[in-house]
């Protein structure tokens, strides 16, 4: 899938999670992370190609994000190089492997989990602040830029063409400061941004094993005597990034699945109003 694709998939996992999770256990998402949450999500729906140079992630953050493209995808060569079988063939670039893979997004999960659980606190303009909390909202600045980035790709070209690329970065970490106080801060921590950052991430990797010539998501198993095999579709099956099947058809089922999330969600925590229940689907 195109950037944007990716972004909106993840939107439409996280908002159609949400809202069947709690019409189905009746358990309410807290509305601050339920905003966040989707905003993170899509963000990281995108961040698995900060391994290509030329991809929208990559694009977004201006020498930042070339800066990320080059440890994304220096580290993915090292890991591929040094765990091929002699049945994988040896690549020149590193997009599409390690950050492509399970392993990958629970590496992206487990670091956003260590970074927000890093203790001590952190005096900034003569305030002090949790340090992990501080990790916390540059982790989701950094992921609310790159879902901003995927889903208004179009605006965004044009604006940054009148404001410049760095006009974007300094307003995701507004919003996120500015939104953070509405989070609610639990002993625990953060957990539920790391997992949200991992379920994105995979998602992602989903949608390139179903557009593209695969992922070789199952490293580090060994499936026919490769370890960065490529799990596809069926030849007859797989789509083609950016073709008609990912416009006319996954986009479209993505913006309903959006709209389910979006309306289900705001009935539930505005109006009480269980959609499912409604509809006799769960009691
Ligand atoms: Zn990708």
């Amino acid at each position: 899938m195109m950037g944007p694709a990716h972004s909106l998939s993840g939107a439409a996992v996280w908002l159609g999670g949400t809202a069947t999770y709690s019409m189905v256990t009746g358990n309410a998402i807290d509305p601050a992370i339920l905003v966040m949450g989707t905003a993170v999500f899509s963000g990281a729906a995108l961040g698995p190609d900060l391994d290509s140079y030329t991809s929208t992630a990559t694009r977004s953050f201006g020498i930042f994000g070339r800066i990320l493209y080059y440890l994304t995808n220096g580290l993915s060569m090292i890991v591929h190089g040094a765990t091929r079988t002699h049945n994988d063939k040896p690549v020149e670039n590193g997009h599409r492997t390690f950050m492509h893979t399970i392993v990958g997004s629970l590496l992206m999960g487990l670091l956003v989990l260590g970074l927000t659980s890093i203790p001590g606190t952190t005096e900034i303009f003569g305030k002090t602040f949790a340090t992990g909390q501080l990790f916390a909202i540059g982790i989701m600045a950094f992921f609310l830029h790159l879902g901003l980035a995927g889903l208004f790709s179009k605006q965004i070209k044009n604006a940054k063409k009148t404001f410049g690329p760095y006009l974007l970065m300094a307003a995701s970490l507004a919003v996120t400061a500015a939104t953070a106080v509405f989070l609610p801060t639990y002993e625990t921590g953060y957990q539920w941004l790391a997992i949200v950052v991992a379920a994105g991430w995979y998602t992602h990797i989903l949608g390139d094993t179903i557009t593209k010539m695969g992922t070789p998501m199952m490293w580090p198993l060994k499936i026919r005597g490769k370890r960065w095999y490529d799990v596809a579709l069926p030849a007859g099956l797989r789509i083609t990034a950016g073709e008609w099947q990912e416009t006319k058809i996954l986009t479209p089922i993505f913006w309903v699945i959006v709209a389910y999330g979006l309306i289900s969600n705001v009935l539930l925590l505005a109006f009480d109003v269980n959609l499912l229940q409604a509809v006799g689907l769960v009691s």
